[in-house]
C-alpha cells in the first residue's frame, strides 16, 4: 500500500531511499536545513568519493560494492557520467598475512575479480611518483574508482523533483512527533509540525541530536581531507592513475586522481578520527592533522608531501561501533526508521541504499538487514572497521 513518507535528511542515505520509494508508488517529502545537494557539511557533500570493493574478507560488503558499481555503470548511463572507473591500487611496505591488502586480494580472488599483483618493479615502472622501495606490494582492482560525489547528490535532486518530491528546504527536524509509541511526523525547529504515515531519518551524523537513544549507537568523528594542487597533473590523472590506498591500514592515507573539472588531487586521512559535536564544534583542520599528511607523504610520495593545499576541511563520519551500517525501525516507537551510520564509506553505496532503506520501511525481509539491524554494540569489531589510531599518527 502507498504511503506517505517523510524523510530528514537530503545527504546520500536519505536521496538514495526517496529514490527507491518514489520508485515504490510512495508520496515522498524531504527535510533538510539546506535542502538539495545538501548541507555544506554534510558527509555526502564533497567532489568525490572513492568506490571501492575492496573489504577485508567481508563477503557481504564486497558483494554489496559489486552491485553499486554496477549501478553507477547503469547510473552513468541514465543521467551522464557520474562514476569514473578508474581502479584502484592498494600498496603496502610488505605483506602481511591478516593485512588489509592481503584480505582484500584474497577476497576480490574469491569474487574472480581480474586483479593484477604488484611487485616492487611494477610499482616503480608504474608509479614513478611513489617513493622507491618504500612501498613495494600490493595489487591493481580495475573495477573501482570514484564518484562525482556533489554532482551525484544534484542529479538524484533533479529526478526527484521532476517524481513531484516536495523538498522543505530552510526546515529542520527538531523530534520525531510521537503519541502513544507511535510516530506521525516530525516537529520542526520553526515550531512546525510535518505529518505522514511513516518517518525516515537519514541524520547521518547529527542522527544523534535526532532521535533520543541513538547518542549512544553513533559517534561523530572529524577526518580531514585536503584538495592538493599538483606541480604535473598530468602524472595523476587516469589511466596512469588511479585511486591509490598508501597502506591504509596502518597510515589512514587514500589518493584521488587529479579531478577533471576541478583540478585538484584529492586526498584524505581515514582513521580513528576527533570526537566533534555536529552542531557546535568547528570544522578545522589541525596543524597536526596537516603534518600528519605531510610526513605519510614524505615517506611515500613526496612530491604530494610539498603540494600546496588549496582547500582543507574536516568532515563528520557517523560512526557505528562496529562501523556497520544502521539501517532499521526503531524498537520502540512505531512508524519511526532510522538509516545512518556511513561510517567512512558509506558513500559509494548510495545507488544499492535506497532499496535496503525502503524494505525496512516497509517493513520486507533483506538480506542486508542483519548487518545493519538495530543492535547492542557487539564486542567483536567487524572485519573491516579497523582504522588506525589518529593518536599513533600522532605520537610518531
Ligand atoms: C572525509 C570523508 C571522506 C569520505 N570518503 C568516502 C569515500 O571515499 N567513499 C565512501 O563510500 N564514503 C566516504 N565517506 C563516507 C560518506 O561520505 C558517508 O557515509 C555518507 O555520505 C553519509 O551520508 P548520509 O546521508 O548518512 O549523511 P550526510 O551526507 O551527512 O547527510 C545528512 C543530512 O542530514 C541533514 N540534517 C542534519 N540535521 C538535520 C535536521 N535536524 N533536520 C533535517 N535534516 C538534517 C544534513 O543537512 C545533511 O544533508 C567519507 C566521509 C567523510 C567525512
Amino acid at each position: 500500500m502507498n504511503s506517505n513518507i517523510l524523510i530528514a535528511g537530503a545527504g546520500a542515505f536519505g536521496l538514495s531511499a526517496a529514490l527507491a520509494l518514489t520508485e515504490r508508488g510512495h508520496r515522498v517529502a524531504l527535510v533538510d536545513p539546506t535542502g538539495p545537494a545538501s548541507h555544506s557539511q554534510a558527509a555526502s557533500r564533497d567532489i568525490s568519493k572513492i568506490v571501492r570493493s575492496e573489504y577485508w574478507s567481508d563477503p557481504a560488503y564486497t558483494e554489496l560494492a559489486e552491485a553499486a558499481i554496477d549501478c553507477w555503470h547503469e547510473w552513468n548511463e541514465r543521467f551522464g557520467l557520474l562514476y569514473h572507473e578508474t581502479g584502484i591500487t592498494l600498496l603496502a611496505p610488505a605483506w602481511q598475512p591478516d593485512s588489509y591488502e592481503a584480505q582484500s586480494l584474497a577476497t576480490a580472488r574469491k569474487f574472480g575479480k581480474q586483479v593484477q599483483q604488484l611487485d616492487a618493479d611494477d610499482i616503480a615502472r608504474r608509479f614513478p611518483m611513489v617513493k622507491k622501495g618504500s612501498l613495494t606490494v600490493g595489487y591493481h582492482n580495475p573495477r573501482g574508482g570514484y564518484a562525482e560525489a556533489l554532482e551525484a547528490l544534484r542529479t538524484l535532486c533533479r529526478e526527484l523533483m521532476d517524481r513531484g518530491v516536495d523538498f522543505h528546504v530552510a526546515r529542520m527536524v527538531e523530534r520525531p512527533a510521537v503519541r502513544g509509541g507511535r510516530c506521525f511526523g516530525f516537529r520542526l525547529s520553526d515550531g512546525g509540525l510535518l505529518e505522514a504515515d511513516h518517518m525516515l531519518v537519514c541524520g547521518g551524523a547529527w542522527t544523534g541530536t535526532l532521535i533520543p537513544g541513538m547518542e549512544t549507537n553513533v559517534r561523530p568523528t572529524g577526518q580531514p581531507l585536503f584538495h592538493l594542487q599538483v606541480a604535473n597533473p598530468v602524472a595523476y590523472t587516469p589511466p596512469d592513475f588511479p585511486v591509490m590506498m598508501l597502506d591504509i591500514a596502518n597510515t589512514g592515507t587514500y589518493v584521488l586522481p587529479q579531478h577533471p573539472t576541478q583540478q585538484v588531487v584529492k586526498v584524505g586521512l581515514h582513521t580513528s578520527g576527533r570526537d566533534l559535536d555536529p552542531v557546535r564544534d568547528d570544522r578545522i583542520v589541525t596543524d597536526t592533522e596537516t603534518r600528519i599528511l605531510r610526513r605519510m607523504f614524505s615517506k611515500y610520495m613526496p612530491e604530494l608531501a610539498a603540494a600546496p593545499i588549496i582547500d582543507s576541511r574536516i568532515c563528520l563520519y557517523c560512526d557505528t561501533p562496529d562501523c556497520d551500517f544502521w539501517i532499521d525501525r526503531h524498537p520502540d516507537i512505531a512508524n519511526l526508521t532510522v538509516a545512518c551510520g556511513g561510517s567512512g564509506h558509506g558513500f559509494k553505496f548510495m545507488p544499492v541504499l535506497g532499496d535496503i532503506i525502503a524494505d525496512v520501511v516497509e517493513g520486507k525481509p533483506n538480506r542486508y538487514h542483519g548487518k545493519f539491524r538495530w543492535r547492542e554494540p557487539a564486542p567483536e569489531q567487524s572485519p573491516h572497521s579497523e582504522r588506525v589510531d589518529l593518536a599513533d599518527l600522532t605520537r610518531d
